[in-house]
């Protein structure tokens, strides 16, 4: 299958001073992943368990306090070429050779990022004369218009400014600009939160529709909404505590979780009370870790119903279970009987 991004054992933490002693919050540690093209990835987890941080490492978007801190992430283009975390000098290098054109980030706030008193056609235009210094104002609008229709967009709204948008249209709108250059990687960040179950809808189909028409070749989809990735997603990644905890084909991830971590998230959102529902995945008891200083062994065994004395003194390794990656003690050596 065609890699469009290798993770491994990449580690990404920030640097946080309290009074004259610095403390490192590990937020990215030791993530591995490989992303293929045609991949729609749903990566799932609490807040604060180093979903963005990881999304921002992915990016190569590293400044203070985040800092990379060891590892190995590549980006393999379309074309076979390959970009290395290491290899560049500057922030800025990484944003002229990478951004927007092989890999784009959609933040959780996309939908003020827009500038609200540049029309779309203008903001449009920057971001193709970024990548192209010759393309003339006409052809930008061109290409914007094919873009803006290829999610359902009408041609008018090239004419708009962003204020003038509702929200499920503005969403759609910082898709298109942020895949103007056709970036093989999309990272969008709980892109339908703010939005109403019918908006949330329409978005999604426009992601499902750039991923179908081959205008980017994976994208990650992050959220802590298991439903969403559902209905999304082709695999799943869990990730707890700056970790990835379990990796595998969605339909059989919710169907039959193996991480307790993963089951614990399911039942939440699955559950026929609903107050379990409402709770979703806070009704895992317990609080997820401090990054300063996680739990030894599995982080997760403070909350963990299966716990053993392993699970407290030795990180569990990754183990395959059919088409599924788990890192869990309890599938060491074959899968439990649960
Ligand atoms: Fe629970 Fe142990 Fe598995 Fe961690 S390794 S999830 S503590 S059983
Ligand atoms: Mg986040």
């Amino acid at each position: 299958m065609d890699k469009r991004m290798v993770l491994e054992e990449l580690r990404a933490y920030y640097r946080q001073l309290k009074g004259t002693t610095e403390y490192l919050v590990k937020a990215v540690d030791g993530v591995n992943l490989e992303v293929y093209k045609k991949d729609i990835l749903g990566l799932v987890g609490e807040s604060g368990c180093g979903k963005s941080t990881l999304a921002k490492t992915m990016m190569i978007d590293l400044t203070p306090p985040l800092q990379y801190m060891g590892g190995r992430l590549e980006i393999i283009s379309r074309d076979g070429e390959r970009f290395e975390i290491g290899q560049f000098k500057s922030r800025d290098e990484v944003k002229r050779r990478l951004w927007g054109k092989h890999i784009t980030y959609v933040p959780q706030d996309a939908l003020n990022a827009l500038m609200p008193t540049i029309r779309i056609k203008k903001i449009a235009y920057d971001v193709l004369r970024s990548h192209n210094n010759d393309i003339n104002f006409q052809e930008a609008v061109k290409t914007t218009k094919e873009r803006l229709a290829e999610l359902d967009l009408p041609d008018y709204v090239v004419e708009l400014y962003p204020f003038q948008l509702s929200g499920g249209m503005r969403q759609r709108v910082v898709l298109a600009m942020a895949t103007l250059l056709n970036p093989e990687i999309l990272i969008v960040d709980e892109p339908t939160s703010a939005l109403d179950v019918t908006t949330q809808k329409i978005v999604l189909k426009s992601l499902l529709k750039l991923r179908k028409l081959n205008l980017v070749d994976s994208i990650i989809f992050i959220t802590h909404d298991i439903a969403t990735v559902r209905q999304i997603a082709n695999r799943i990644v869990v990730m707890y505590a700056g970790k990835i905890v379990e990796v595998g084909p969605v339909d059989s991830v919710i169907r039959d979780p193996l991480h307790p971590y993963t089951k614990g998230l399911i039942d939440s959102v699955t559950s026929i009370e609903p107050e379990k529902r409402e709770k979703g995945i806070s009704y895992i008891p317990g609080q997820p870790p401090n990054l300063i200083d996680p739990p030894k062994g599995c982080r997760f065994h403070p909350r963990c119903p299966y716990a053993m004395d392993v699970c407290k003194k030795e990180e569990p390794g990754v183990v395959e279970v059919g088409k599924t990656q788990v890192a869990c003690w309890l599938y060491e050596g074959g899968r439990k009987n649960d």
